[in-house]
């Protein structure tokens, strides 16, 4: 025990070393000495022990305080207890690189999920507003009905590879200066499947899938903005070798509309009234995205004017509060007057005190002033 190395030592690290930067310089180590890459190597096999026997104690803070306190023989004697016994690298491994050749063997080979699939969808504002049922046309790989997706003409079967007896990966022992290194790369033969099919079906070629052209029915939500995108869970391509099928992403196009504007959940239009409607205030007709209101404007009302409707503007698709439709007053000047109009309203200014001859420039700028608050 007395002469057994220093654990910071063997790890390459200094005493003062991080939790990170041991993990780090363990892994590194534990790659390169790994008894899988130097298989005929009796030194390495040590090597990997010690490693993981220091990584043990370092890793966990008590034990390290321990040892940093008395060492490798622990505060009895008897040092930390299991960490020397170590058997079986497997689960290293698997750690590493995410399932060796160990672990392969025992299993299925790897199935492919689907591709996620796109689907652009134009919708109008009222459309988005009430929500809609569509159906829409997709072109995406669907599992093959003749051999279900398995690839072998009916009545035969897909056989084990017998390049890498089913695993999907091969090992290639490599002669180079360090000594003998093992590769582990995907089966050329199968091209990582496991499976060769002598009898491909005729319908999809041995590739489990065909290509179809084919309607869906999709429900968009009320709501939905340009840009909105809707996942449909299991509509795109299928799996290959009963993976699990890819996602459908419709994404959502607003076309614009002719009087409406949408800002978040609120919709904004101009709505034109007549000199005399603003004048005199009046009650006029709105047209809203489901159907029409009438609404009240004061008497004096000014030109862009903001006029709030509550709740008449875009439902939330996540079923928050609803958006508001925002009137902006536009007051048309009269035009086109007949004689008699234009007499009336020559009448209409004198009785204000208002020369329509010359308007003096000090006059001008008092009502300016008397526009912004009077100051
Ligand atoms: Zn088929
Ligand atoms: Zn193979």
């Amino acid at each position: 025990m007395a002469d057994k190395r220093d654990y910071y030592e063997i790890l390459g690290v200094p005493s003062s070393a991080s939790a990170e930067e041991i993990k780090r310089a363990y892994r590194r180590l534990a790659r390169k000495h790994h008894p899988d890459v130097n298989q005929t190597d009796k030194e390495a096999e040590e090597k990997f022990k010690a490693i993981n026997e220091a990584y043990e104690v370092l890793s966990d803070s008590r034990k390290r305080d321990l040892y940093d306190r008395f060492g490798h023989s622990g505060p009895n004697g008897g040092g930390y207890g299991g960490y020397t016994d170590f058997g079986g690298f497997g689960d290293i491994f698997d750690m590493f690189f995410g399932g060796g050749p160990r672990q392969a063997t025992r299993e299925r080979p790897a199935a492919e999920r689907g591709n996620d699939l796109r689907y652009d969808l134009e919708l109008t504002l009222d459309e988005a507003a009430a929500g809609v049922t569509r159906n829409i046309r997709l072109t995406r790989f669907e599992t093959c009905g003749v051999c279900s997706g398995v690839g072998a003409a009916p009545g035969t079967r897909a056989e084990t590879c017998p390049t890498c007896h089913g695993t999907g990966r091969v090992r290639q022992q490599q002669q180079t200066f360090l000594g003998v290194q093992i590769r582990v790369s995907t089966c050329p033969r199968c091209r990582g499947a496991g499976q060769v099919i002598t009898n491909p079906c005729q319908e999809c070629g041995g590739h489990g899938r065909v290509r179809c052209t084919s309607e869906r029915e999709v429900n968009i939500p009320a709501g939905v903005d340009d840009g909105t995108r809707i996942r449909v869970p299991g509509e795109g391509d299928a799996g290959i070798r009963g993976g699990s099928p890819g996602d459908l992403y419709i994404l959502v196009h607003l076309k614009p509309h002719e009087i409406f504007t949408r800002r978040g959940n609120d919709i904004w239009c101009e709505i034109p009234v007549t000199f005399a409607q603003a004048a005199l205030g009046a009650t006029i007709k709105v047209r809203t995205l489901m159907d029409e209101e009438y609404l009240h404007i004061a008497e004096g009302t000014q030109n862009d004017e903001v006029y709030t409707l509550r709740g008449k503007g875009m439902p939330d698709p996540r079923g928050r509060s609803q958006g508001d439709l925002n009137v902006i007053i536009k007051v048309q000047t009269p035009s086109r007057l007949t004689e008699e109009q234009k007499n009336l309203l020559r009448q209409f200014a004198e009785l204000r005190g208002e020369n329509l001859e010359v308007q003096a420039e000090k006059g001008f700028f008092e009502r300016v002033k008397d526009a912004f608050g009077g100051r």
